[in-house]
C-alpha cells in the first residue's frame, strides 16, 4: 500500500485501529479528499482481533462496518458461582486482515495512501517530521500512534493471555462465553473468555482485573491448558497466541484533552478513548471516526474542537463507570470482586447493552445500585468522591509500600 500524494488534506500518524477507521469513514463521506497514513511498522493494522457488542455502535455505522466483521454471533453467555445466563446481545469480531481489506478500495481509488516503515518523530497540527528528516504538511494532522493512556487517568489493569486452539473433537460451544467466573479467583477478579470460531477452533483467554501489570505468560498458559482439560477439550495445536494489558479507568482528574496547541489532536487508546471498564477501544474509535467523517470542512481547528468535545463529553458521561471501577478495585476484597460483575450481569438486557455502549440512563444506574450490594456500603461510599480518591492516592504514592486492596498509585504514572 505504498503511494504518496503531492499534498494530503489529512495526515494520520499510526495505521492502527483508530487511524485506519478514521481514514475509512472520512473517505466514505468525502471521497474527493486525500488522506495519507504514516505507519512506523512494516505492516499496517498490526496482527490483531477486535471484538465488540454490535449494540455498541449505531445502526448506520454498524452497516458501514460490515466489511470489517469476520465473525458474528447472535448472543453470548456468562457464568458465575450463583448462576449462568445467555444474553441475546449480538457479538462481532474483525481483524487486521479484514480492516486492511475494507480500506483497500480507497487505496485503489487513489484517495488513501498508507506509507509503512515511516516513523514520525514530530507530530504537529499541520506538519509531520519523519525519522529520516522528511517534513510533510497537510491541512490537518491526527496523532493515532497508540500506546499508554494519558497521565490524568489513574488506571487498574485488565491483563490477559489468549490461545487460539484447534481441538480434536468439536468443542461444543456455539456462541461466545464472555465471562466464566466460576474459575478459581486469583490476582484480583479472574475469568475465562472463549470465542468459538469454528466447531474445532476456539480462542481461550485467561483474564485478571489486577492492581499490577505484571503478566507471567507461562502461568496464564498453564491455566488455559487446565481450563481446556476440565472441559474435555483436547488441544491438537495452538494456532495463535495473544496477550495484552489493557487500562481500566479508575479515576480521572480532567478530560483527556491530550494535545497542546503545538501538537496534533490525539485519538485512540493513547487519548484515553477506550471503554472505562473493559479497556476495549473499538466502539470509541468508531464513534469518533463517525464524528470526524461528518465535519463539513477538514481544518486543524475543526479537528481540534471535535476531538476535544469528544474527550469532554466522555469524561462527564463516564463518571459513574469510574466509580464502579473504584468499587471493583478498591472497595471489594480481591477474592469477592467477581460479585460486582455477578450483580451486573443479573440485570436486564437493555441496561447491559447500554452499559457497554457507554450510555447508561439514570434508571439503569439506580438498577445497578439496587438489591443486596456486592461490596460493603461503607467502602463503596469511601470511594465515591473522585477528587478525594485521587488526592488520597497521590498522598499514598509517596509512601514506599502499596496498600493491599487499593489501586497501586504508581499505575497512573504513565506518560502523556
Ligand atoms: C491483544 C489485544 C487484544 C485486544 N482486543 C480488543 C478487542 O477485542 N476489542 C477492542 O475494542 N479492543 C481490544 N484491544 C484494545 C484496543 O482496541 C487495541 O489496543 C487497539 O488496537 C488500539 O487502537 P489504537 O489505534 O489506539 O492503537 P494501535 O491499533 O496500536 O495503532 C497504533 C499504530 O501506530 C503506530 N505507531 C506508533 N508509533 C508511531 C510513530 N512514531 N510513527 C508512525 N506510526 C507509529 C503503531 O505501529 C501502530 O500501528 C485489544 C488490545 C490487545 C493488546
Amino acid at each position: 500500500m505504498q503511494y504518496t500524494f503531492e499534498q494530503a488534506d489529512l495526515i494520520i500518524v499510526g495505521a492502527g485501529l483508530s487511524g485506519l477507521l478514521t481514514a475509512w469513514f472520512r473517505l466514505i463521506e468525502h471521497p474527493a479528499e486525500r488522506i495519507l497514513i504514516l505507519e512506523a511498522g512494516p505492516k499496517a493494522a498490526g496482527n490483531h482481533t477486535w471484538s465488540f457488542n454490535s449494540s455498541d455502535i449505531d445502526a448506520h455505522w454498524l452497516q458501514r462496518l460490515q466489511p470489517f466483521i469476520v465473525h458474528h454471533w447472535p448472543g453470548y453467555s456468562v457464568r458465575f458461582p450463583r448462576y449462568s445466563r445467555r444474553l441475546p446481545i449480538s457479538y462481532a469480531t474483525g481483524n487486521s486482515e479484514s480492516l486492511l481489506a475494507a480500506v483497500r478500495p480507497l487505496v485503489q481509488a487513489g484517495s488513501l495512501s498508507v506509507r509503512t516503515g515511516s516513523p514520525a518523530v514530530l507530530v504537529e497540527p499541520t506538519a509531520v517530521e519523519l525519522a529520516d528528516g522528511t517534513r510533510l504538511t497537510a491541512k490537518a494532522v491526527l496523532d493515532a500512534r497508540g500506546g499508554r493512556p494519558p497521565s490524568s487517568m489513574l488506571i487498574g489493569h485488565q491483563k490477559f493471555v489468549g490461545h487460539r486452539v484447534r481441538t480434536r473433537q468439536p468443542h461444543g460451544l456455539v456462541e461466545p462465553l464472555l465471562m466464566d467466573a466460576t474459575v478459581e479467583q486469583r490476582d484480583g477478579f479472574r475469568f475465562i473468555y472463549c470465542l468459538p470460531y469454528t466447531d474445532t477452533e476456539l480462542l481461550i483467554e485467561d483474564t485478571c482485573y489486577s492492581e499490577n501489570s505484571a503478566l507471567n505468560e507461562n502461568e496464564f498458559a498453564e491455566r488455559i491448558a487446565e481450563y481446556a482439560h476440565n472441559n474435555a477439550w483436547e488441544i491438537l495445536a495452538v494456532l495463535h497466541r495473544e496477550k495484552g494489558v489493557l487500562p481500566i479507568n479508575v479515576a480521572q482528574a480532567r478530560p483527556a484533552l491530550g494535545s497542546r496547541p503545538s501538537e496534533a489532536p490525539r485519538i485512540g487508546l493513547a487519548a484515553g478513548f477506550f471503554h472505562p471498564t473493559t479497556g476495549y477501544s473499538l466502539p470509541d474509535a468508531v464513534r469518533l471516526a463517525a464524528r470526524i467523517a461528518k465535519l463539513p470542512h477538514l481544518t486543524r481547528d475543526a479537528l481540534f474542537r471535535s476531538v476535544s468535545a469528544y474527550a469532554r463529553e466522555k469524561w462527564q458521561r463516564e463518571r459513574f463507570y469510574r466509580w464502579l471501577n473504584r468499587m471493583l478495585f478498591s472497595a471489594a476484597e480481591p477474592a469477592h470482586r467477581y460479585r460486582v460483575l455477578e450483580h451486573f450481569y443479573a440485570l436486564g438486557v437493555g441496561p447491559i447493552q447500554r452499559f457497554y455502549a457507554g450510555d447508561l440512563s439514570l434508571a439503569d444506574k439506580l438498577r445497578l445500585l439496587s438489591g443486596r450490594p456486592p461490596v460493603p456500603v461503607w467502602r463503596a461510599l469511601q470511594v465515591i468522591n473522585e477528587r478525594k480518591f485521587l488526592r488520597r492516592q497521590k498522598c499514598r504514592s509517596s509512601a514506599p509500600v502499596d496498600v493491599p486492596g487499593n489501586v497501586n498509585p504508581h499505575l497512573g504514572k504513565e506518560t502523556d
